[in-house]
């Protein structure tokens, strides 16, 4: 995109006042990188929508001028899909934080309790028998609650085995890995994976049912 107005403008742009071309608005573009980064949490878009709402942030009241209808989870959609976030003249954010975004909305995942953010590895780890992300299982015994992760497509029943791994066992590894790997201060301070770290480095993160890994790095 060249900067010129062809099309609809996405939110967080506008026209400039002299030129035909976009520029950034910088408030809304704030409330553009809260979204992105409630999505990378790994909250669904009801929640995202709620936390929006929450701290008033401007509809796009264009599209629907008369009455205040509040943000549609499809809008919210459409901001998290758009490669326009994702260019580098704008950097509004990183590309692998754009890519992992993407995946997000594909997982419908959903941050429970009081937590905060998914696993870290929500998104990046992979099935390695079939292709599918891994997501989060919360096992609850004897008043304690334990988290796995476990093959996508398993959780939704349609075949493939669970692939069952906690998630403190596969972060633990994957760490390990990093750590021989990249020299990085950042990767040797930390005391766990966080999901920061994680999107940082990891392009993928393939486990086989033994719970071997193999990672592709962000390069
Ligand atoms: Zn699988």
């Amino acid at each position: 995109m060249s900067g010129k107005i062809t099309e609809k403008i996405p939110y967080g742009f506008v026209k400039h006042e002299k030129y035909d071309v976009v520029v950034m608005d910088s408030e809304k573009m704030e409330s553009v990188k809260l979204m992105f980064s409630l999505c990378l949490d790994g909250m669904s878009l009801g929640q995202i929508k709620n936390v929006i709402e929450s701290q008033g942030i401007e509809y796009p009241a264009k599209y629907k001028k008369d009455k205040i209808v509040g943000w549609s989870l499809a809008e919210i959609r459409k901001i998290l899909s758009d490669p326009i976030y994702g260019d580098e003249r704008y950097s509004v954010i990183a590309k692998e934080e754009l890519e992992i975004a993407k995946r997000m909305l594909t997982l419908n995942t959903r941050v429970i309790g009081k937590r905060m953010e998914v696993s870290a590895l929500v998104g990046i780890a992979v099935c390695k028998e079939c292709g599918s992300f891994l997501v989060e299982k919360s096992v609850s015994t004897r008043g304690r609650t334990y988290l796995y992760y476990i093959c996508g497509k398993n959780k939704k029943g349609k075949g493939c085995s669970m692939h069952k791994i906690a998630v403190q066992e596969l972060d633990e590894k994957v760490l390990e890995e990093m750590r021989k790997e990249i020299g990085d201060r950042e990767v040797f301070r930390c005391k766990g994976l966080t999901r920061e770290i994680a999107i940082g480095y990891l392009k993928y993160v393939s486990i086989d049912s033994a719970g071997n890994i193999k990672v592709i790095w962000n390069t």
